[in-house]
């Protein structure tokens, strides 16, 4: 039946449908190129892109990494995928969800060999580069912190908003829980932002691209990382209180107020206003190490 008028009006009125598994893919070549250019050179490297979607990274990584491993959770597009890269031997597409993904042994089984210490098991370093989905940033962060061994950059894009939580400093409005732990891991800078026609269908946000190098700093700040981790999340748990009150769920008030005094706080200081340093000493202090 032919649409009348009415019809097509109301179908060019209905919201756009929310993309699936975050598909808002980049058709905007020249960021893909600065994406790209962010990772240094991986002329050497084994690359790991995460959600390759319709291939606007991919082909440029494909160019230049010694080893590509794209992995990709929909059917469709890894099948696509595969068949375009079926005679680069160095490219290999995953059809799989990347928060199941076994990092060490993709990174440790396939990459090539950057550092060996004498008396070590070689250990082999590759990069991480994604136009991520955004319904899942922060659980891809973790994943990728929690494996951060295998790893010495990270390029993302992700929406404009998060990669300000994530690059923000202490002192700031942004700084929160996700801040701390990426900063906890990594040195993040972040680099250039798109608007919403750099993608089709464009999204709602504006999205940015950050680079973190992997440096972590749990050892120097004398704490274990996945206690530390905890703690933090504590500290932010309700952003408008004071560390305190965060705090009150967990230890006794006379301990929290000494451990605050200790560390050289005030009373009523908020999460966000205190460094990644302080909040070490105030872990170490709350829990005696
Ligand atoms: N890299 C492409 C680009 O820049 O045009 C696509 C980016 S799109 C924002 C995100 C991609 O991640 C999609 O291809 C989507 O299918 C894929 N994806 C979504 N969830 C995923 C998951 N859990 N594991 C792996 N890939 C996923």
């Amino acid at each position: 039946m032919a649409a009348t008028a009415k019809t097509r009006h109301r179908s060019a009125d209905r919201p756009t449908k929310k993309p699936k598994l975050g598909q808002n893919f980049l058709v905007d070549i020249g960021a893909a190129q600065r994406i790209v250019d962010a990772l240094g050179d991986i002329s050497r490297c084994t690359v790991v892109e995460i959600g390759p979607g319709r291939g606007a990274i991919t082909g440029l990584l494909a160019s230049k990494a010694e080893k590509l491993i794209a992995v990709e959770l929909d059917r469709t597009l890894a099948a696509q995928l595969r068949m375009a890269y079926l005679r680069k031997a160095h490219v290999e597409i995953l059809e799989a969800d990347i928060l199941h993904i076994d990092c060490d042994s993709l990174v440790q089984g396939r990459s090539k060999q950057i550092t060996t210490a004498p008396q070590e098991m070689p250990h082999k370093v590759a990069r991480v580069v994604g136009n991520l989905p955004y319904y899942i940033t922060s659980d891809i962060l973790l994943k990728l912190f929690e494996c951060h061994k295998n790893f010495d950059r990270i390029v993302i894009m992700v929406q404009k908003e998060v990669a300000d939580r994530i690059a923000a400093e202490s002192g700031t409005s942004d700084y929160g829980v996700l801040s701390a732990t990426a900063q906890l891991f990594a040195d993040v800078e972040n680099l250039f932002t798109l608007p919403p026609e750099a993608f089709s269908p464009p999204p709602k946000v504006h999205s940015s691209v950050l680079r973190l190098r992997i440096a972590p700093k749990a050892a120097v700040l004398g704490v274990d990382e996945k206690g530390f981790i905890a703690f933090l999340r504590s500290l932010f748990a309700q952003k408008r209180k004071t560390l305190s009150n965060n705090l009150k769920p967990h230890f006794e008030s006379a301990q929290i107020t000494s451990a605050i005094r200790a560390t050289g706080l005030k009373a009523d200081v908020r999460a966000e206003a205190v460094p990644l340093e302080q909040m070490a000493a105030l872990y170490k202090s709350l829990y005696k190490k």
